[in-house]
This record gives C-alpha cells, structure tokens and sequence, in this order.
C-alpha cells in the first residue's frame, strides 16, 4: 500500500480509496446493504453462490487475515455475532449456513478488505478445497 491511497481517519479508522468495499461502506459505490454499525457493514455478494451470500466486513480497511493486529479481536469477534444474527434474520440458522474467509492467492481471494462470506439456503457442497 502506497502513502497517497492510504490514510488515516479519525478514531483509527483506514481507508483504500481505491477499494471496492470502501467504496460500498462510503457509499460511492452501489450494493444491497443489509446490515451496518460502528464497526461492521454487511452487503449481498454481486454474484451469490447460494440463494443467501451475504458479505460481513470492517468499516477499517484491514487487507486480509494476515493483516490482522493484537488490536482487531474485538473485531473480529463482532464480524461473526453479526453474521449469527444474520443468519437468523434470513431463516437459515436452523438449516445450517457456512462461514467462509478467503485469504490470499490460493484461497483465491480477490477482493483485499477482509470479509466473511456467510452462504446459506442450499445444501452446501462437500468436501471442501
Ligand atoms: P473473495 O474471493 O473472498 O475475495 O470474494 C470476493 C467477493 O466479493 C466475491 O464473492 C464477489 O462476488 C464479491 N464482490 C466483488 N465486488 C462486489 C461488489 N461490488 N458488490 C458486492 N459483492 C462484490
Ligand atoms: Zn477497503
């Protein structure tokens, strides 16, 4: 990350400019948000892999896992209530739903602003990887 496409907000919060999530949590870019706090924001995938594919990510622009500090446990620890209830709220508690976190190349992750996929409404498929 270059100096001039990174900046600090105030309350130690950090954008990318040139990100898409940050574009979505600011609002300068469209998307079906469907949950948002202090902290979190959650939005429904582009592309849905299940008939629920909702994106769980931090306000803070935080690269991926490998990128994550002492700090973020909180966080982190939010990012997954928010995606319990969430889950609740779509009606797949019950039937089950999978959490997933891409992190790097061969997980294939694409986007860098770290971000908890919650699927759910289908039998998932399995075994994984
Ligand atoms: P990952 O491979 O874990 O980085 O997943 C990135 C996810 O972001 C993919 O499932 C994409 O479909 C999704 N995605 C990319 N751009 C957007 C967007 N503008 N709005 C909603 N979802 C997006
Ligand atoms: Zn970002």
């Amino acid at each position: 990350m270059v100096w001039w496409v990174k900046f600090q907000l105030p309350k130690g919060n950090s954008v990318d400019p040139t990100c898409i999530f940050c574009k979505i949590i600011d609002g300068n870019s469209p998307s079906t948000i469907v949950h948002q706090d202090e902290h979190a924001v959650a939005f429904l995938d582009i592309h849905p892999a299940a008939p629920v594919h909702i994106l769980i990510v931090p306000r803070q622009h935080i690269e991926s896992i490998n990128a994550l500090e002492t700090e973020h446990k909180s966080l982190i620890g939010h990012m997954f209530t928010v995606a319990r209830d969430l889950a609740k709220e779509k009606g797949v508690s019950e039937s089950g739903y999978r959490l997933i976190i891409n992190n790097g190349s061969d997980a294939r992750q694409a986007v860098f602003h770290l971000h908890l996929h919650l699927l759910g409404g289908q039998q998932m498929r399995y075994p994984m990887g």
